[in-house]
């Protein structure tokens, strides 16, 4: 199971990724998974396991109730890159702890920029949301002009580098949102439900829901099994 989940890495958007650097239990661990939980919560009356039944049972209880503490015991670290328009958007989860590459320390380079693969419309309902895309030759120009913005931007930045310009002020000269960095990211099981209930959600920008739909698909699923089949009908489905 190690082998397949920690430093399993996902491609995401155009450059992105993400990778399960640690997961705590260690997934070999035989008090590791949805066990974790199941344990934690018996600790209430100081008892363990009782077999595969009954423990996928008293998860389900334990989520259908709300008792979240026991998901706390089962944590996550990815190392994680994503363009800014993702983090400015992912920052605001105070529950993941997170680490970043510094714009300060490493320069950036000229492949770090977001590019769709299509330009959505605004929304005519949702003033935050978009919906549909752009004609095909529209896309494309927008685009273009994309890139050759990106270019003017990191030429002009390079220039400054060059002119003894520190590497925290040059940044300036860069497209913001579009600049993807690297993360390191840290969150337990309950945290993370609620992350990924909120950023999976039609409603939440596609930049940052590729990313809660890969965790979800690619690592949650894979390392809690029956939390993320209970998290699906009680919380996602809301049965
Ligand atoms: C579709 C969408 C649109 C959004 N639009 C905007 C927007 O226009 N502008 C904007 O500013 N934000 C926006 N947000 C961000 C949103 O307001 C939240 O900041 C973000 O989703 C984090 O949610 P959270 O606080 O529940 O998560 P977390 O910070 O991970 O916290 C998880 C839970 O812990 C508790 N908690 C954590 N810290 C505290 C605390 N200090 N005090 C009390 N309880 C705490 C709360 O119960 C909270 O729900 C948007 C989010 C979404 C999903």
């Amino acid at each position: 199971m190690t082998d397949q989940l920690i430093g399993k890495r996902v491609e995401v958007l155009d450059k992105g990724w993400i990778e399960l650097i640690d997961l705590m239990p260690h997934p070999d661990s035989k008090v590791g998974g949805d066990l974790a939980i199941v344990n934690a919560a018996r600790v209430s009356f100081l008892g363990e396991s009782k077999g595969p039944e009954r423990d996928k049972k008293l998860l389900f209880y334990l989520l259908r109730h709300r008792h979240t503490s026991p998901f706390e015991m089962v944590e996550f670290k990815f190392r994680v890159r994503a363009p800014l328009v993702t983090w400015w958007q992912w920052v605001r989860h105070r529950t993941w702890h997170m680490n970043a590459q510094s714009g300060r320390y490493t320069p950036f380079q000229e492949s770090d920029f977001y590019v769709p693969d299509a330009w959505r419309r605004q929304s005519k309902d949702n003033k935050q949301a978009s919906e549909g895309t752009l004609e095909a030759g529209e896309n494309d120009e927008l685009t273009r002009r994309l890139l050759q913005h990106y270019d003017e931007g990191f030429r002009l930045y390079s220039q400054a580098l060059e002119q003894g310009v520190s590497k925290e002020m040059a940044r300036l000269f860069l497209p913001g949102f579009s600049v993807y960095y690297t993360w390191v990211t840290k969150i337990d099981a309950h945290n993370l439900m609620h992350f990924l209930r909120l950023r999976m959600a039609s409603d939440a920008q596609l930049e940052i829901r590729v990313y809660a739909e890969a965790i979800n698909e690619h690592f949650f699923k894979q390392a809690l099994p029956w939390t993320a089949e209970a998290f699906d009908k009680y919380i996602l489905k809301g049965s």
